[in-house]
């Protein structure tokens, strides 16, 4: 980030936009430079660049990697090895990210002032919405807002989430009173490391201030929805309490109840009857805004793999009011913002800023590869800027902390360009196929865990012929569904009749052993976070998978190089599918899951 300002108000925040996005390709220059010159003493650039320090140098010797190669950096330093082997600075934390190799969480560096970056990508984002929405320091802002369990690493080093981090840091929690993030969650709430408690509270808080809530929302919309349905569970508690004037006795955490002790001060029984009639009706259609009618937006993630949730965020919000997705981020650097918040999510285009980190781009075909996976060719690595509008390609970053060109994994398409900085539009995570929360499990991830399930049906003399997966988000939380067909090994049986003589013990024993292997992040949202539900296998009637590949092929699949899709999305396929399950099971208890690494 050139210059140390991190607040801008209204037009100040504007101007810096401009400037941003205009000087472009300068900032970008500069950022590297800057990188470089602090970092060029590090074992990781020295061994690439050898001591030079220039731009072209850094472009023809440093490789391209992924988290295999900066893994045995990061245990290093996990394992009390000096910073100072990739990074020029201290660092200070891990942040813990939702991706995952072999299982574990990726860990990613991260230096004191990088708290500075995020802090001023959020100080941009509220002048953006206020050109589109007047009016939003009038009231409030009902932000649901959760921290996650954190590790400390062998030598003292914190590794958690890049929001926990942030919300625990003193740039949240000291934060200047701001009238535009006047959130109704107290800090003290959002800190609270038990998740149903601080779910609890900060509902009560929004409903408490129900009248004069303007926006409402979480990080991402999988998270609100979540929130929504725990509403719908605990509605008459929440009125109770406002009732009563008195918090819930099942919410034990004691910096919880001291900071709703200030808000439950007297008993509200209008509050608490109007709360009762409007979730008493039957239909919770635009629930959202009959409980906060003050509210001009929704506000999450609903790009990626987040966009399964519009639906049921337009029921829930009556469709009238706009879903804003205002950011893109990761744990290895905030990215971007949007400078059309009142689009549809379908439609968002993030502008990617050019003084967070330094940005690459590999080229994508249109079957979003580029080419040999593993090593890619130079030529194929273009800057920020000279992105061209339509095309598809893979962000690459370069960070103060201490990645030098690693694949982030996120697919963008370049839909135009606001000044000199190009706008994208999230496509995808390269290679994941189920997702519900912030688990992301990919082909590979899922092949590993049906073969776990495979030995074990063999040891019965079953085997699975076929099998595909969906992500179900029509309940929440949603939950994996695998679609399988199996047959019984002995040749005097047909296949088909396995589904019937078939004991549930086995399949829901199936059921277990897969999530058991599924990666870290998952069995955290299942176990933990209960933002993913128990893993659900359907038994398909005989020749289903067959039917499958006519109905693809008649759609336009090839014949020759059909394959059968190891995830299907909501359509003809999925309903093909879901028109011969001959039976569904269950897991019937939580995977093993611990914070430690
Ligand atoms: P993490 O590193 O766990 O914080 O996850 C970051 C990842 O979440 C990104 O690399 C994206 O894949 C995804 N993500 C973050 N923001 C967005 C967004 N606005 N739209 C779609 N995906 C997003």
């Amino acid at each position: 980030m050139d210059g140390k300002k991190l607040e801008f108000k209204g037009e100040e925040a504007l101007r810096e936009l401009e400037r941003l996005t205009t000087n472009a390709r300068e900032l970008q220059e500069a950022i590297l430079r800057d990188i470089i010159s602090r970092n060029k003493e590090t074992e990781y650039l020295r061994k690439y660049m050898m001591g030079a320090e220039d731009i072209s140098k850094f472009k023809s010797m440093v490789p391209i990697v992924t988290y295999e190669h900066v893994q045995p950096y990061i245990e290093r330093i996990s394992n009390g090895e000096d910073s100072s082997i990739i990074s020029g600075h201290p660092i200070v934390e891990m942040l813990r990210s939702s991706g995952t190799t072999r299982g574990k969480p990726r860990l990613m560096p991260s230096i004191a002032e990088d708290l500075d970056r995020r802090t001023y990508m959020y100080n941009l984002l509220m002048p953006i919405m206020s050109k589109y929405m007047p009016g939003l320091d009038k009231g409030k802002v009902m932000h649901l807002l959760f921290i996650k369990a954190e590790t400390i690493l062998p030598y003292g080093m914190p590794a958690r989430s890049v929001l926990t981090s942030y919300y625990k840091s003193d740039h949240f929690r000291c934060r200047e009173p701001d009238p535009f993030n006047n959130l109704t969650s107290p800090n003290e709430v959002i800190l609270c490391p038990d998740s149903r408690q601080s779910m609890y509270c900060q509902l009560l808080s929004g409903l408490i201030h129900r009248h004069s809530v303007l926006r409402l929302g979480a990080v991402f919309a999988s998270a609100l929805l979540r929130s929504i349905t725990f509403l719908e569970q605990n509605w008459r508690e929440l009125a109770n309490d406002i009732r009563l004037g008195q918090l819930n006795p099942s919410i034990t955490d004691q910096a919880c109840r001291a900071a709703m002790s200030h808000m439950l001060v007297s008993p509200n029984l209008t509050i608490a009857d109007e709360i009762e009639s409007i979730c008493n009706k039957a239909s919770w259609r635009g629930i959202l805004v009959h409980l906060w009618p003050k509210v001009k937006c929704i506000e999450a993630v609903l790009t990626g793999t987040m966009a399964q949730y519009i639906p049921m965020l337009e029921f829930y919000s009556g469709g009238g009011i706009p879903l804003v997705c205002t950011m893109y981020a990761s744990s290895e650097s905030y990215f971007g913002v949007n400078l059309n918040p009142l689009c549809h999510p379908n439609d968002v285009s993030y502008t990617l800023l050019p003084n967070m980190a330094y940005l690459e781009f590999i080229e994508l075909d249109n079957g979003l590869r580029c080419g040999n996976e593993e090593e890619v060719q130079k030529e194929k690595v273009i800057g920020l800027v000279d992105v061209k509008v339509g095309k598809y390609y893979e962000i690459v970053v370069t960070t103060f902390a201490g990645l030098y060109r690693y694949r982030v994994g996120d697919v963008l398409q370049v839909t135009g360009f606001y000044n000199n900085a190009p706008q994208f539009k999230f496509i995808c995570r390269r290679n994941v196929i189920l997702s519900i929360d912030l688990d992301k499990t990919n082909e590979e991830d899922l092949h590993k865990s049906i073969t776990v399930a495979k030995e074990i049906l063999e040891k019965q003399n079953y085997l699975i012929t076929e099998y595909t997966s969906y992500a179900d988000s029509s309940s929440v939380p949603g939950h994996y569904v695998l679609f399988w067909e199996i047959k019984l090994m002995s040749e005097k049986l047909e296949s088909g009749k396995a589904q019937s003589l078939v004991h549930p013990e086995l399949i829901e024993g199936c059921c277990i052993a897969i999530e058991e292997s599924l990666d870290y992040v998952y069995r955290r949202c299942r176990t933990n976070d209960r933002s993913v539900g128990p893993l659900e296998i359907r038994l398909l009637e005989y020749g289903t998978f067959e039917a499958l590949m006519d109905l693809l092929i008649s759609q336009g699949s090839s014949i020759n190089q059909y394959k059968t899709p190891r995830c299907v999305e909501p359509g003809p396929a999925l309903d093909l599918l879901n028109s011969k399950v001959m039976g569904s099971f269950f897991s019937p208890k939580d995977p093993t899951w611990n914070a430690g690494l």
